[in-house]
């Protein structure tokens, strides 16, 4: 019997006993290709020497000092070396340790920022229905799972959702780009106006969604018009890079390929890339100066925010990827991704929609692809499909679940930046083999 409080305790897991390069390695040495980087965590793979390395220096060095005592020159660095790439004006760099965290933050600074500029009736969050933000409680608020809500409703802060860009369910025949992204700038324009946007603090969106729909890109105006809505009514604008960030789209920042920045931006999954947990909530000037003016501390904090060993971790991943250009192989793998599984699944009944940025992709799986009817969910489709690949020696990142009362099975390939065209062709093969399993075409 386990003493570890499992998350779902009913599960059997295996051990995961070694890592190297894109594989892990259970208890009985059998090989699994991490096609999803756990949660699109593992931008780096598995026992990278470089990150070890720094990781080793900085514990002979310091290990931790706490952030009311000290800094520490890594956490420096990893902050200049973020903020001088980020968009905008995000330039103050808040460390914490995971992406729960980055929200919570990105949260209570949005609040406290209206507080500190007087206008405090501002407490309404507004996301989108689509979405994952994380489990604490406010974070847990704003996602769209109404579900993972449930229980917990009573002590949630006031959140309200719309509709995310999902072009392949909700752009209408005969609808462009343009006009679908007004369209949903409308509709978030006309949730704020019946809020009253003296009551609106923030509306927080994935840049790109992951573990809800799929590597679920925007098109390409939406978020130039959202960001418009936002001003427009003093509505600060967080995005939710904790996934997608990092150069996960072939971007370090995904909203740089959108053209626009937000106030506040979270990042976390591949910053550390696993070998650490940590994450950050970036603040742009215009926020932190308000807080600077005003009582001149953020109100919130924890332990392990700025920690050194996570920081050294953090900054030499993100080195290794500048150094070795591995945003151009996102890039290139990622078409590569795409383009061979709308091959592979060109006449699966089954496969619905292939999509994503860079090397974020997803696999939308229907009933009937012309009618785009869901499976029935009572056959738990993508948990079949984890446990087959699991056995076929691949790890891909399924989600189901009923979001406003659709159904969807997807999953999530999120591979490691350092991929070759081989791994790819591999990753694709297996994850086709699986899916023949488990839904015969
Ligand atoms: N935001 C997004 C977009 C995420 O995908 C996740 C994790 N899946 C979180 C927040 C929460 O991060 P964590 O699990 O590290 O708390």
């Amino acid at each position: 019997m386990t003493h570890v409080f499992h998350r779902n305790p009913k599960q059997q897991l295996d051990f995961a006993v070694r890592g190297e390069g894109i594989r892990l390695y259970d208890q009985n040495n059998k090989g699994y290709i991490d096609a999803s980087g756990g949660a699109a965590v593992s931008c780096l793979g598995h026992g990278h020497p470089d990150v070890i390395r720094a990781i080793k220096t900085q514990l002979d060095a310091v290990a931790y000092a706490h952030s009311s005592f000290f800094t520490t020159q890594v956490t420096e660095d990893l902050a200049d070396f973020l903020a001088q790439r980020a968009p905008g004006d995000l330039d103050h760099v808040y460390f914490v340790s995971g992406g729960s965290e980055a929200v919570e933050a990105a949260l209570k600074l949005a609040r406290q920022y209206f507080v500190e500029i007087g206008q405090d009736t501002r407490r309404h969050f507004i996301a989108r229905r689509q979405s994952y933000h994380g489990n604490t409680l406010g974070a847990l608020a704003i996602g769209g799972n109404a579900w993972r809500r449930a229980p917990f409703l009573p002590l949630l802060v006031p959140a309200h959702h719309v509709a995310p860009c999902y072009p392949y369910r909700d752009q209408l025949a005969g609808e462009t780009e343009e006009q679908y992204a007004e369209r949903l700038a409308q509709e978030l324009e006309s949730k704020i106006q019946e809020l009253g946007p003296e009551n609106v603090a923030a509306f927080v969106a994935e840049t790109v969604v992951g573990a809800t729909a799929g590597a679920l890109a925007p098109v390409k105006t939406y978020l130039q018009r959202i960001r418009q809505v936002c001003d427009r009514y003093g509505v600060l604008l967080i995005l939710d890079e904790v996934m997608s960030g990092m150069g996960r789209t072939g971007h370090l920042f995904a909203c740089a390929e959108d053209g626009i920045a937000p106030d506040i931006l979270t990042i976390a999954k591949g910053l550390g890339a696993g070998y650490q947990p940590i994450g950050a909530m970036i603040a742009s000037s215009k926020v932190y100066n308000a807080i600077l003016a005003g009582s001149g501390f953020f109100q919130h904090g924890h332990t392990y925010m700025g920690h050194a060993t996570a920081s050294a971790a953090a900054l030499a991943v993100q080195q290794v990827i500048e150094r070795d250009h591995l945003l151009d192989n996102v890039l290139a793998r990622g078409e590569q991704l795409r383009s061979e599984l709308r091959d592979v699944f060109a006449n699966h009944p089954n496969v619905g929609d292939v999509r994503g940025r860079g090397l974020f992709v997803g696999v939308e799986f229907v009933q009937d692809k012309a009618s785009k009817a869901t499976l029935d969910p009572s056959l738990k489709t993508h948990a079949k499909l984890k446990k087959q690949a699991m056995q076929n020696g691949l790890m891909m990142y399924p989600m189901g679940g009923t979001i406003d009362g659709v159904h969807g099975d997807h999953v999530l390939l999120a591979p490691p930046f350092i991929c070759t065209p081989d791994d790819i062709s591999e990753i694709v093969n297996t994850f086709a083999a699986t899916v023949n399993q488990i839904l015969p075409a």
